[in-house]
């Protein structure tokens, strides 16, 4: 989908508000929903999809421009700034509690996290096994929930009201695999995260930008994949 690429507008700049529309013996279109950006898609053989804009209510001046799918992802990407958002805005339960200094950058929809069996944040186990004794353990599925992500931390809360906070300084990387899941090294230990809803690599670029800030406030490294 080309809405996992473009995640943000990259002409009005908000998250998730482009949708693909398919469309019967024609080409497919994208649009925006906040700036009303519409797209004509076209797929060059041998080459990149080409998206050329054939109406922007906002941006008149745009009409027409026909630039390859990894030119539009290059303007998104100069629209990436971490911005505070209201964590008022966000619908979690229970309601979260931002820290002094705390900033709340994203929110996701659901998702679904899986963390190692045994893992004594989810499961109660001790956490006293070397990762040698862990090798033979598979994941486990933690559930459904939400992840909210701030300058100091990583919040998980479950459909269940169940809360459990990963200190970044303590979160070691955060990789995509194939495009489906988030993988997370939080200590010496693993955990994954299915988006369905929305797009893993804007999570990977704000994990990515926010390292940046970690890495300059406390010189601890997160290791991030390439976005
Ligand atoms: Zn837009």
């Amino acid at each position: 989908m080309i809405t996992d690429l473009l995640w943000r507008c990259p002409l009005c700049a908000t998250n998730d508000a482009l949708m693909q529309q398919r469309r019967l013996f024609r080409p497919p279109q994208l649009r925006c929903r906040h700036c009303g950006t519409t797209w004509q898609v076209r797929r060059v053989i041998g080459d990149d999809y080409w998206l050329k804009v054939i109406a922007s209510p906002a941006t008149q001046e745009q009409v027409g421009r026909d630039l390859p799918l990894a030119q539009w992802y290059a303007r998104l990407k100069e629209t990436v700034a971490l911005a505070p958002i209201e964590a008022t805005s966000v619908p979690s339960h229970p309601a979260v509690t931002l820290g002094d200094g705390e900033r709340l950058y994203l929110a996701s929809r659901t998702v679904r996290l899986a963390a190692e069996a045994g893992d004594p944040l989810f499961f109660g186990g001790a956490d006293t096994d070397t990762p040698h004794d862990r090798k033979e353990m598979g994941s486990a599925r933690v559930g459904q929930g939400r992840l909210l992500l701030t300058n100091q931390r990583l919040i998980w809360q479950g459909v269940d009201g169940r809360q459990v906070d990963f200190a970044l300084d303590k979160l070691n990387s955060a990789y995509a695999t194939f495009n489906v899941a988030l993988v997370l090294l939080y200590g010496m230990r693993l955990y994954s995260v299915r988006f369905t809803q929305e797009s893993l690599l804007k999570w990977i670029t704000y994990f990515a930008y926010v390292a940046k800030e970690i890495k300059a406030a406390s010189g601890h490294l997160i290791t991030t994949s390439n976005y």
